[in-house]
């Protein structure tokens, strides 16, 4: 099991308090999405569990187990970033099995994982290809299949979609929903895109200046908003 529970959750830089206090349950398998305006705290908040910026005040569990004292490696997280970072002088292949490299699997592992993965993503025909001959499109399924390869109980991604154009957005909107069906895993998205949120999310958690606003399904949110932030977020398209 792999849910997510945050209680309590606070983080300050310096003076600065940009996560307020967050209490959220993620279940097992869900597709939850963090949206609120740029600057809000979700990366912040995303981080924190990814086990790559500390936790100020309050908890945090994975699979009911605390995560004080337990690194970004052992958390069963892999974390996809909106910035690729591919390695440009390897190939798509190398690029997909490097964390696996690093951690020391073997060959054989390695390379099961990354057809499985190039596989799920359509990748199979571009595997000996460099990032510097990929689509945008096409390097962002490189940056999930190095996620994927680890096989990880939560995905984290921080709007992963926000450097594609609009026509791939909404087709990689269908493929992340078809990978989320395939795989099980829970998944934490962040996004300030209403309509990625609306059409993606199980579960959307409306963030405003680091304090959540309202937590419920698209349609609670739609439908019965809390207030006129949350209206007003939700119910305008972009
Ligand atoms: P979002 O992802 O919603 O756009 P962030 O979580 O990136 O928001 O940032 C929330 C706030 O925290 C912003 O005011 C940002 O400037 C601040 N912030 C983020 N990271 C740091 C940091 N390492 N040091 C100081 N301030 C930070
Ligand atoms: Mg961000």
């Amino acid at each position: 099991m792999a849910d997510v529970s945050l209680r309590g959750v606070k983080k300050q830089f310096g003076a600065l308090s940009v996560i307020k206090g967050v209490d959220l349950d993620v279940k097992d398998g869900e597709f939850c999405v963090f949206v609120g305006p740029s600057g809000c705290g979700k990366s912040t908040l995303l981080r924190m569990i990814a086990g790559l910026e500390e936790i100020t005040s309050g908890s945090l569990a994975i699979g009911g187990q605390d995560m004080t004292s337990i690194g970004p490696s052992e958390r069963g997280v892999a974390m996809v970033f909106q910035s690729y970072a591919l390695y440009p002088h390897m190939t798509v292949e190398e690029n997909i099995g490097f964390g696996l490299k690093m951690t020391g699997h073997s060959k054989a592992l390695i390379a099961e994982r990354t057809a499985v993965a190039a596989k799920m993503l359509q990748l199979e025909p571009l595997l000996q290809r460099k990032p510097g001959q990929l689509s945008g499109g096409q390097r962002q399924r490189v940056a999930i299949g190095r996620a994927i390869v680890r096989n990880p109980e939560v995905f984290l991604f921080d709007e992963p979609l926000s450097n594609l154009d609009a026509a791939l957005r909404v087709q990689m909107r269908t493929e992340l929903s078809k990978l989320h069906q395939d795989l099980k895993a829970t998944m934490i998205y962040v996004t300030h895109d209403q309509v990625e949120a609306m059409t993606m999310a199980d579960k959307i958690v409306v963030l405003s200046a680091g304090q959540i606003e309202q937590v419920g399904s698209p349609l609670e949110l739609y439908h019965r908003p809390n207030n006129l932030f949350v209206a007003g977020f939700i119910g305008s398209p972009k």
